[in-house]
């Protein structure tokens, strides 16, 4: 498993974790006491609560940026700055980051760059050959494919990082179990079948949804709307990914009433599985969340196109 996920993301080597909020400590476990992390102001809510709960009783400290913002991120370097953390797109605004333009920024001051790779996949984008140094997933997502395993890998290309990851991976025993390891290998082998009609299911449903009367904003890479359109044509290669956002029009309970309403979108956490998933990420995420009230998540299947937007027109009606 950890070959064939090093072989897909062009990397050298690759480590397998129990979970992605494993791998993703094991990156933050190798950096040494005293330095300073650049994580995104819209970074998937449990890192930040890593860091703030966690990592700053073992001395790392950090800022959050807009990850959009070159010059915000240059401004944002301190002299013990030594890793630069970027989700792109961003969960869950699908907000974009310049992989290779942050990882030069990233180097010219002797510091890191990680991209968290789980939304999609090595098959619409390649991070390392982005010039990052560091490509974390949680395997749990579209690897695994069928929600139905945890896991997370940590793949790198430089040998002394690697030493690092693979003495974090040993020694910290967050290793994952070898039935999931055979899962998430099985799930590889249907890895670019399955995304690629992900995404064209929600390539389908995000143009439906962005002519819908009831809906504010559709939040989608593979729209002209979006403001960073451009470069997910450069940045990814193959596609836009399945996972999109929307903003309701209506309050926090017509949000969630509407999330109710839909039969072939499960209300549930997590994504990246074949069956499509709806979420109210405010509710998951607390009070203090920058997530719009208004804001569902999208986790896009396999199922028919038809059906998925037949579901949202009869959720969005004002007939039930
Ligand atoms: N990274 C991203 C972008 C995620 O969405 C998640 C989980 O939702 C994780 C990491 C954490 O992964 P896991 O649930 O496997 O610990």
């Amino acid at each position: 498993m950890e070959e064939s996920i090093a072989i897909l993301e062009n990397g050298k080597q690759a480590y397998a974790f129990s979970s992605g909020m494993a791998a993703i400590g094991a990156v933050f476990q190798s950096l040494k006491a005293g330095d300073h992390i650049l994580l995104p102001d819209d970074i998937y809510f449990a890192v930040k609560k890593l860091m703030e709960e966690v990592f700053k009783r073992w001395n790392l400290s950090y800022n959050l940026v807009d990850m959009t913002n070159l010059a915000a991120i240059k401004k944002s370097i301190k002299p013990n700055t030594s890793l630069i953390w970027v989700e792109s797109p961003s969960n869950p605004q699908l907000k974009l980051s310049d992989i290779s333009a942050i990882a030069e920024i990233a180097h010219k001051n002797n510091a890191l760059c990680a991209v968290d790779n789980t939304w999609l996949t090595p098959v619409f984008q390649n991070p390392l050959e982005l010039g990052a140094d560091i490509v974390v997933h949680s395997t749990t997502k579209y690897f695994g494919g069928h929600s139905d395993v945890i896991g997370g890998c940590v793949v790198v290309n430089d040998d002394l990082l690697a030493e690092k990851i693979k003495n974090i991976q040993i020694l910290s025993g967050a290793v994952p179990a070898p039935f999931d390891c055979w899962l998430i290998a099985r799930g590889i082998q249907t890895l670019h079948l399955r995304v690629k009609k992900q995404s064209k299911n929600a390539f389908k449903l995000a143009k439906y949804l962005e002519n819908h009367p009831k809906i504010e904003k559709v939040n989608y890479p593979g729209l002209k709307s979006h403001p960073q359109y451009l470069l997910a044509k450069k940045q990814q290669k193959k596609g836009f990914g399945a996972m999109l956002s929307v903003l309701i029009k209506g309050n926090e309970s017509e949000t969630t009433a509407i999330a109710g309403k839909l039969n072939y979108f499960t209300l549930a956490t997590s994504l990246g599985g074949v069956e499509s998933l709806v979420e109210h990420r405010k509710s998951v995420e607390g009070k203090d969340s920058p997530t719009p009230y208004n804001l569902l998540r999208i986790s896009v299947g396999i199922e028919h196109k038809d059906d998925l937007i037949a579901d949202w027109e009869n959720a969005l009606s004002n007939d039930n």
